[in-house]
């Protein structure tokens, strides 16, 4: 970690050509003092368990499953180049029996053949030293074909159209489950070409990271053999086979292809046509085509939960893959462009340049959040996506884009830097985070509207070209950015990615016309924080003046000239991953001048605002006033900024007897939007108009509208009859409220529903409602659920987390969890397991219940847990604490409102 408190260097520059001389001249002062903690790639120096003086060029590996007996047998060769003699071989592996082994063409005696169960080691002592050179290792093991998404695993399905029950399998290897496939050096800076073989059924069709070079007939089957990849992590192979279809295309020299089970390929039309679009757009950005022969886009119904960026062959869960037209919502649609746009990314960010150890996970992650959404929003401007992203979303999705979630995370005790320390395999599953994936992604942000799209694009190139097929750190990419941008990249970056945390800026109005800029760190929760500074490159703007940028370098800055009568508003745009927060007369000016700003600007003045009251800072006041300040918009991010915050409180509130009333108050924020809106899509209206409607029927449907719930119900009898009545986009947010307050009856319809479908994403639908019921005999029946095979095994388990949130019985849930955790945790793989038991107290806002929770850690969960229980206690103090907090200011505000003339009906 570097201080900086010692730079004096502060500039303030309006965004004017004529100050680029002082500017650059200025720059090169601070380049040439610039220090970082770290270094740029070297092989030598890199992190990790496995000695570096034996490399594997290249493996060439045959693998056979017995699907009947989930295990599998198979036989590797590595060709080994030893840089200097020794005495034993160490690789990688997990759960696999060795059964022989050799080298050079000569058996070793089992006696040499150790396995470290703990640390996940093979040993092989040998007789005599290994000279320098080329050498050849041969290994024949067997391991299990993996019921969660680990390794080498299956997935049970319904087929589509016939409905019957069927079997494929696939893999998942990052971050180190590879070695759960074949023994191998199973860390990221080890790169080696990869040629698989695989033996499977006859009427299967196999999928790896490159094309099919043969394919035989033996008696078991079929014999596929798949040409061996370039140069690559071992954590990025893949193979997927099964009865399966697949639509295709080409863009340049590159086959692009959608696989999915038999049936569903066509529903893969929309992710080919932007797969195409997309590998244009990065092959012009990164100016390095795509480089190898395929693009495999892989749909699989079950197994794991997200998307994994294997190279030439990438695996989605499948309702992140397949949109069907007649029945997938625009949510939907927007999130499988997202998700592919994401994991392409990473053919470049990931796959071509690897970071080289997992404390640098985010320049895979942060860069490919950043890269996906850039090229989302892009080739989509009408959805909003990175107006959208200061707005906390569905938390359940990895591929999240919520700038709003990792500030979220990275105000309380439990943060830590984008880069940090991984010494274990378990912290180097835990490393994929809010943090990693959305602070770097907005700190990228930042920077690129910082230094300009044109400068950092060229960094970026700069970065790819001198790193291909290689591995790199954060220090290469700060090179590359200084070098195109002559800026002191990394100087800048550091406070952002070595540590902990993000400032409040305070705008305090002086009597002479000028406006001191205060920095302190952000927390919330967390007493005693160590105090931290960064150079926050600020872009800020006048009233209705152009924007202009200040390097805060400094506790303190000073922006002179600006009239006392002009709303003065920081973080234009939302692009800077900073809170600000107003004295008394620039916040006034501020709310006078809403009308005149940007719907960026007022999404960020109303996350600031909640923010505050969160962090104590400011009474909740502060943020319903503002709301009722805005002028009337249908504007999707602010509403959906509001309809969070209020869906928090409801939350919070609930066996509270304030709720009715807050609820009464809630409402009639919200109503008269939806009545513009009304409940039927209109033609030609924007993509958001539809998600805005939806989220308003849930969220009005939580805070118990009758009219909703009644139009709900009404819209749900006439869907069981016409399906085609209800718009696909509606369908989620009426199922939810009909599900909500459900009665036996409507219970068992959705369940036969969910049972029926064969769509996934449908089924979520279904199952997501079910877990909304709020009746405690219909929750109870909701939770076993979890233990059957009715819902992909990625899945089943957290239908208990949506009990626990939805139905607001999460002592019931977590009852129910503590019963049948071992059945739970053998659905999910270690990083899964991990996080599960905490994730089901993030509910709670009873002081108890954290200890209740660290006792239950402390005998049942494995030392790797411990980040998650940490988070998740200090959730439950807070909310705690909040509530305690937030009662007497609601009663107060609402008690002020029914007393003032125009609030009817409150
Ligand atoms: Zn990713």
């Amino acid at each position: 970690m570097v201080q900086r408190e010692n730079s004096y260097a502060q500039c303030l520059v309006r965004e004017m050509r004529t100050t680029l001389p002082f500017l650059t001249a200025l720059f090169s002062v601070m380049l040439s003092a610039a220090v970082t903690a770290e270094k740029p790639f070297s092989f030598n120096d890199t992190p990790g368990k496995l000695p570096k003086d034996v490399v594997p060029t290249d493996y060439s590996i045959r693998i056979v499953p017995n699907i009947d007996k989930f295990t599998f047998t198979g036989t590797e060769t590595v060709k080994l180049h030893v840089h200097s003699p020794v005495r034993q071989l160490v690789l990688n592996v997990l759960e696999l029996k060795i059964a022989a082994a050799s080298l050079d063409g000569k058996a070793l005696p089992p006696s040499v053949i150790k396995i470290d169960k703990g640390k996940e080691l093979l040993t092989l002592a040998l007789s005599s030293e290994l000279a320098c050179g080329d050498h050849a290792l041969a290994l024949s093991f067997s391991g299990k074909i993996n019921q969660q998404g680990q390794g080498l695993f299956y997935v049970h399905y319904q087929e589509r159209g016939s409905g019957r029950k069927k079997i494929m399998l696939g893999t998942q290897f990052e971050a180190t489950d590879a070695r759960r496939f074949f023994p191998c050096w199973d860390e990221p800076v080890f790169r080696a070409r990869f040629q698989l073989t695989a033996v499977v059924p006859e009427n299967w069709l196999a999928a790896g990271n490159m094309p099919v070079e043969s394919e035989k007939k033996i008696d078991s089957g079929k014999e596929v053999r798949f040409a061996a990849t370039p140069p690559m992590s071992s954590y990025l192979n893949v193979f997927v086979a099964g009865e399966l279809d697949l639509i295709e295309s080409q863009v340049g020299p590159t086959q692009i292809r959608v696989i999915a089970t038999k049936g569903k390929a066509e529903l893969g039309r929309y992710a080919l046509e932007a797969t195409a679009q997309i590998l244009q757009y990065y092959n012009d950005y990164f100016a390095v085509p795509y480089p190898l022969p395929k693009l495999d886009q892989i749909a699989l119904p079950g197994g794991f939960g997200g998307a994994m960026e294997n190279w030439g062959g990438i695996t989605y869960y499948e309702s992140a893959l397949l949109f069907d037209p007649e029945n997938s919502s625009a949510e939907t649609k927007q999130n499988i462009y997202e998700v592919l746009a994401h994991e392409m990314a990473h053919m470049w960010f990931g796959d071509l340049v690897t970071m080289a150890w997992w404390d640098n996970l985010w320049l895979n992650e942060g860069f490919a959040s950043w890269m996906g959404t850039k090229c989302t929003a892009y080739f989509n401007p009408r959805w909003e996506v990175w107006l959208r992203r200061n707005v906390p979303r569905d938390p359940t999705r990895r591929v999240g884009i919520a700038k709003e979630q990792a500030m979220e995370s990275d105000a309380r005790s439990t943060t830590h830097p984008i880069q940090q320390a991984i010494a274990t395999e378990a912290e180097a599953n835990s490393a994929f985070d809010d943090i990693t994936y959305k602070k770097g992604q907005s700190f990228l942000r930042m920077l690129e509207s910082f230094l300009g799209e044109d400068v950092f694009r060229d960094g970026i190139r700069r970065y790819i070209a001198a790193h291909q097929y290689s591995s790199a750190t954060t220090a290469d990419l700060w090179n590359a950015l200084s070098e195109a941008s002559k800026k002191p990249v990394g100087e800048i970056a550091a406070g952002w990615t070595e540590q902990p945390g993000f400032p409040l800026v305070k705008v305090k109005r002086e009597t002479d016309g000028g406006v001191q800029l205060t920095q302190e760190r952000f927390t919330v929760n967390f007493k005693n924080a160590r105090p931290l500074e960064w150079k926050i490159p600020l872009r800020y703007s006048v009233a209705d003046e152009t924007p202009a940028t200040l390097l805060m370098t400094d506790k303190i800055a000073n922006l002179q000239n600006i009239p006392a009568d002009r709303a003065l508003k920081l973080n234009v745009n939302s692009a800077g991953n900073y809170r600000a927060e107003y004295d008394e007369p620039s916040w006034n000016l501020l709310l006078a001048a809403l009308p005149k700003l940007d719907v960026e600007d007022r999404v960020d003045l109303l996350s600031d605002a909640w923010a505050l009251v969160q962090a104590k800072r400011a009474p909740v006041s502060l943020y319903f006033g503002l709301v009722e300040k805005l002028p009337f918009s249908s504007e999707l991010a602010e509403r959906e900024q509001i309809m969070n915050a209020v869906d928090f409180i409801n939350r919070l509130l609930s066996n509270s007897p304030e709720r009715e009333a807050f609820q009464r108050y809630a409402r009639s924020l919200l109503r008269p939007i939806f009545e513009a809106l009304g409940w039927e899509p209109k033609g030609g209206e924007p993509p958001t108009a539809g998600y805005l409607r939806a989220s308003l029927i849930s969220a009005l449907g939580d805070l118990n509208d009758q009219e909703i719930i009644a139009g709900s119900r009404e819209r749900f009898e006439k869907y069981l009859t016409d399906p085609a009545s209800l718009a696909p986009d509606l369908r989620p947010s009426v199922l939810a409220v009909v599900g909500r307050y459900a009665d036996q009856k409507t219970w068992t319809k959705l369940h036969e529903l969910g049972l029926k479908t064969t769509s996934i994403e449908e089924k979520q639908n279904y199952y997501d409602a079910l877990a909304d019921a709020i009746d405690l005999g219909l929750a109870k029946k909701t939770l076993p659920i979890a233990l059957t095979d009715e819902l992909p095994t990625s899945r089943a388990i957290f239908l208990v987390a949506a009990v626990a949130r939805d139905s607001g019985h999460a002592d019931i849930a977590w009852d129910f969890a503590k019963a049948n955790m071992k059945a739970l945790l053998a659905k999910t793989d270690a990083l899964g397991a991990n996080r599960y038991v905490p994730s089901l107290f993030t509910f709670f806002s009873e002081d108890t219940r954290a200890d209740e929770l660290k006792a239950y850690a402390k005998s049942n969960l494995p030392p790797a847990s411990a980040p998650e229980v940490a988070k998740s206690v200090d959730e439950i103090h807070f909310r705690s604490e909040l509530k305690k907090r937030l009662l007497p200011q609601l009663n107060g505000w609402l008690h002020k409102k029914s007393r003032s003339p125009s609030s009817q009906g409150l």
